[in-house]
């Protein structure tokens, strides 16, 4: 195990529960997400870990040993932070430098590794410019150059590409997955973008004002959410509540049937859109709605029909979908999977 977090709690002076008591392992070489809304704790973790910070109670461990009182230098931990800028005065040369100059390794060997480090995050020729000659993008790859130079073991980033737009920060995340392939390090990538945690990462931590709600494969949070936040979180969803009556609970004219709990209990219902059939409706057929909006999304269409007794529900259907519906259609509705909580 490289990194253990045990019943780590964090009180900042006059508030209470940043956080409230957090444990979990990762293995060696595990590119972990931190997922989870704004407030809810995955900052103060991350720099908990790197030491920028020090815990309330609790204890962290970094290959065993217990890293309480030893500075962030001395961890082995290396970190690119949202806004953990670039040394602005000093060339990308020497802000990837600077972290072997500070070991004081020879001259020949700060080049050597330097190089390494352009070549793997795909910026040789770079290295005259200064961080104002960049784009966004570039500037953190430079970030994480440098992080990596002085060959941490550890590597933290904090919602590195939150600044950058969505496309370019959509190759970005798709890079810095082949990166860690590439060097094998153990890594925490923070986000609070659902759809980044679940790509780049080998297991998700989703956490929800300071504690930590479910960490699994990302096929397991999504699939399998732990409670209901984690299902609203995690994916799209539908939510409804329901009471249960006869062995089922109804939304609108669509009946479900709920095992384990008791009659007259309220429970909560969750709906991927994915998990919902379309089709044209049969005089049997009692689960109808009415198409009233319809929205391309290139790959599917996110239609919301309207129920009786004026639920709303959404369903993806594929773009290439035969007949196209259209709102203003009646469908009948198929529910193929749903979660009850
Ligand atoms: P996240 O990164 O998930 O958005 P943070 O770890 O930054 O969350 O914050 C968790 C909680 O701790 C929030 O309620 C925040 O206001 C509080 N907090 C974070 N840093 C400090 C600080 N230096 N002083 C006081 N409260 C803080
Ligand atoms: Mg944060």
């Amino acid at each position: 195990m490289t990194i253990e977090v045990k019943d780590v709690v964090k009180n900042f002076t006059g508030t209470h529960g940043a956080l409230r008591g957090v444990s979990f392992s990762i293995e060696n070489g595990e590119m972990i997400g931190f997922l989870g809304p704004s407030g809810s704790g995955k900052t103060t973790l991350l720099r908990i870990i790197a030491g920028l910070e020090r815990q309330t109670s609790g204890e962290v461990r970094i290959r065993g040993e217990s890293v309480d009182g030893v500075s962030p230098q001395l961890r082995g931990v290396g970190f690119v932070f949202q806004n953990y800028s670039l040394f602005k005065h000093m060339t990308v040369f020497d802000n990837i430098a600077f972290g072997l100059r500070v070991q004081k390794l020879p001259s020949d060997q700060v080049h050597k590794r330097v190089r390494e480090m352009l070549s793997l995050v795909r910026l040789g020729g770079l290295e005259r410019r200064y961080p104002r000659e960049l784009s966004g993008g570039q500037a953190q790859r430079v970030a994480l150059a440098r992080a990596l130079a002085p060959n941490p073991s550890v590597l933290l980033l904090d919602e590195p590409f939150s600044a950058i737009d969505s496309q370019v920060r959509r190759e970005l995340r798709k890079w810095i997955r082949q990166v860690h392939d590439e060097v094998g390090i153990t890594s925490i990538f923070v986000t609070h973008d659902q759809e980044e945690a679940l790509e780049v990462a080998d297991r998700v931590l989703v956490m929800n004002q300071g504690h930590i709600e479910q960490f699994g494969t990302p096929k397991e949070v999504y699939e399998t959410p732990s409670n209901l936040f984690v299902a609203g979180f995690v994916g799209e969803a539908n939510r409804f509540t329901g009471t249960v009556q006869h062995g089922t609970v109804s939304i609108g004219p669509v009946q479900l049937p709920v095992e384990g709990r008791p009659e007259a209990s309220e429970v909560h219902v969750v709906i991927r859109p994915t998990d919902i059939e379309i089709r044209s409706p049969q005089t049997e057929d009692n689960a109808i709605g009415t198409v009233v909006r319809s929205l391309f999304k290139g790959t599917h269409y996110d239609l919301e029909i309207r129920l009786a007794g004026n639920h709303a529900i959404h369903a993806y259907v594929p773009s290439n979908h035969d007949p196209v519906v259209q709102v203003g259609d009646l469908v009948a509705l198929e529910i193929r999977n749903y979660r009850i909580f």
